[in-house]
């Protein structure tokens, strides 16, 4: 098969590698190594001042602007908005002006704009979905876009395509991780990880509890992104059960994420994927979370960790020792096998390689 030429639009929600763009900045990172490993030719458009581990591209455009706001902060009725100066008509405009020099573009950013924009693209313009569903808005134009271009979009996971009506059975593509980067750590240490931004559609109250409930301390690595609910999960438990860790690179954040003899995942609205339950087996660490969303689809239940019942704190407890019984080193290979580079970049390319 001919390698591809590929233009990839990056996030406008900020520079890459400062978390801005949650789980999207790794499924990038993922999308432009696998597809490289495999032959094809890669190029981006991202925002000025991203700082991420790139892999040699054909071109890279580095464009200034004001960032995105996210839909998932905003009330489901909300309109469009575009700041002055934004990052996402600067990216678009750019993509459009380039798009003659590529066979396909790929659009990583949840937003309006890339959507609407798929009929007016000479080049074929795929979208991978990175959310389900948050916004009226934003539904319409992927319901649409679906409608007229069935092909062009693909999903995370089965749950998460299932928040759109579509009118085919959706293409689900999951995520890929980069397994030489996380290490494998035999050896838990007396803690319970988390690892998210800290909001509150994360639902780090959940695991607080259950960390307090079983003494353990919770190490929690992440952006901050809501002060306010940050301080009230610390309230929420006692003194010294909650360890901050702050946001840090991928490979502090393995190293340390390895040493945890479990992790929870607690999300409380409808993930899409999750890559930090990935991020953790690919460690050997296995992971209890609830049976919903994108997580429930990424544990092989007595492989790499245990769903509990949702919102129940103490389902969660009762599972984790379960957990911590579980074989490390096989709950790492099976992570690899689903979600290494090299299975993702097979699913990418079956679908950016099929006509239509
Ligand atoms: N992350 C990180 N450093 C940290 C905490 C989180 O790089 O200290 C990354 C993590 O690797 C993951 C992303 O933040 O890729 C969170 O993505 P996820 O899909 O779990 O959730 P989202 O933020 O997209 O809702």
């Amino acid at each position: 098969m001919a390698g591809l030429k590929l233009l990839v639009v990056s996030t406008p929600m900020g520079p890459l590698g400062q978390g801005l763009g949650g789980g999207v900045e790794l499924t990038l990172e993922a999308v432009l190594r696998g597809l490289i490993q495999c032959g094809h030719q890669l190029s981006l458009v991202a925002a000025e001042g991203s700082a991420l581990k790139l892999p040699e591209l054909q071109q890279l455009w580095l464009e200034p602007g004001v960032p995105q706001p996210s839909w998932q902060h905003q009330p489901r009725q909300a309109p469009v908005q575009i700041p002055a100066n934004g990052l996402l008509p600067r990216f678009w405009q750019r993509a459009q002006a380039v798009q003659h020099h590529f066979d396909a573009v790929l659009n990583l950013g949840y937003d309006w704009l890339p959507f609407w924009l798929t009929a007016s693209f000479t080049t074929p313009l795929f979208h991978l979905v990175s959310m389900g569903s948050v916004s009226d808005a934003m539904d319409a134009v992927i319901e649409a876009t679906a409608a007229a271009f069935p092909q062009r979009l693909a999903f995370h996971t089965a749950t998460q395509a299932g928040d759109f009506s579509l009118p085919a059975a959706p293409i689900l593509v999951a995520n890929g991780f980069d397994f030489s980067r996380y290490n494998f750590c035999a050896t838990p240490q007396r803690q319970l990880g988390w690892v998210g931004r800290i909001a509150p559609e994360k639902g780090l109250e959940d695991a607080a509890q259950a960390a307090a409930a079983l003494g353990w301390p919770l190490r929690i690595w992440g952006l901050r992104e809501d002060e306010d609910y940050a301080a009230a999960v610390e309230r929420s438990v006692p003194a010294g059960t909650l360890d901050w860790r702050g946001f840090l690179p991928t490979d502090q954040l393995q190293a340390e994420l390895g040493r945890c003899a479990a992790l929870l995942n607690t999300p409380k609205w409808n993930e899409a994927f999750g890559n930090v339950v990935v991020e953790a087996m690919a460690c050997g660490v296995p992971v209890v979370a609830y049976r919903r969303g994108g997580p429930a689809e990424l544990i092989d239940e007595g492989t790499t960790g245990w769903l509990a019942a949702v919102d129940q704190p103490q389902a969660l407890i009762e599972l984790l020792p379960k957990a911590f019984s579980l074989d490390r080193s096989a709950c790492r290979a099976r992570a690899q096998q689903r979600f290494g580079l090299e299975a993702f970049a097979s699913r990418l390319q079956g679908w950016l390689q099929q006509p239509g």
